[in-house]
């Protein structure tokens, strides 16, 4: 059976699991292998995520399960998103509604953001879980990739109400060949939300020699600002060895030129990662 929930449209025979590690295929079809379960939950500031104009100075329960459709080798959180961590918990969507309220007695939480792994992996139980948290009056927040196809996010649209969107890099070959993964779908994911009024942010994670040549940058920056809006925020972050890659760190330099680069174009322009350039280049910081 193929399932139809990302680019990757994995054919599977019963008993295989996706490329994602979260869906499987069994004798009665397509099944969700992380439905409710959570690998991580933290309280954290929504600077964090990083969102920076959503409700700042606020906290948010943010949860994470496992699973994810990319392969980067140098995932931050792959010991969450890539390997079989065992659950910590298992919840359903009601008992998230009464996490979140709860949260938002005792730690100035606004609502839940899905995030640490890939949360478009969990799409059954996002849409189980979301409209019960925006009845109850609770924010709902994705940390994603993207990178599902429209008819799933436009399903899911309604009920979210801030994204951080990765933007991994701006070349196709990036995508395909180090990640496997597919940049006109983030993109055209990004549009997507920008036009149903999404509160959307962007991150990108320079890395050295793989994606932060100042053209490729200004190249995204143009991209933005064309079809997007001067006034989404875009997040540099400053890469360090991690999982499976050892290139060295982004240099504080590059980090502050595609930071100034992206400020001829765009309102809101911030560094990730680097607390040494200080406040003018990382808003308020979480770090
Ligand atoms: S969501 Fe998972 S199983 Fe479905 S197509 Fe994508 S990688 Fe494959």
């Amino acid at each position: 059976m193929q399932c139809d929930l990302c680019p990757h449209y994995c054919r599977l025979k019963v008993g295989a699991t996706g490329r994602c590690q979260a869906r499987a295929a069994t004798e009665s079809g397509l099944v969700s292998l992380n439905y409710g379960l959570f690998t991580a939950i933290c309280v954290d500031p929504i600077e964090k995520k990083p969102l920076y104009h959503f409700h700042p100075g606020t906290n948010i329960l943010s949860l994470g399960s496992f699973g994810c459709n990319l392969n980067c080798p140098f995932c931050q959180n792959w010991e969450i998103a890539r390997a079989k961590r065992p659950a910590v918990a298992e919840l359903s969507p009601d008992e998230v509604v009464h996490l979140a309220e709860k949260s938002a007695r005792e730690a100035g939480s606004i609502g839940v953001a899905f995030t640490y792994n890939e949360p478009l992996m969990s799409i059954e139980y996002l849409l189980a879980t979301l409209p019960k948290l925006q009845a109850a009056g609770q924010k709902s927040v994705l940390v994603t990739n993207g990178m599902i196809n429209p008819e799933p996010w436009r399903e899911l649209l309604p009920y979210v109400d801030a994204v951080n969107l990765d933007i991994k890099a701006f070349t196709p070959n990036f995508y395909r060949e180090v990640v496997g993964g597919d940049l006109a779908t983030v993109l055209a994911a990004a549009k997507m939300l920008f036009i149903a009024g999404v509160h959307l942010e962007l991150t990108c994670l320079l890395i050295p020699g793989l994606n932060d040549e100042l053209t490729e940058i200004g190249q995204l920056v143009d991209w933005i600002a064309a079809e997007l809006s001067s006034e989404v925020p875009l997040h540099f972050s400053r890469y360090f060895p991690r999982y499976r890659m050892n290139n060295p760190p982004t240099s504080l330099q590059r980090l502050k030129e595609a930071v100034d680069l992206g400020r001829k174009q765009l309102r809101y322009v911030y560094a990730g990662n680097a607390p040494e350039l200080g406040e003018e280049y990382t808003g308020r910081s979480p770090f």
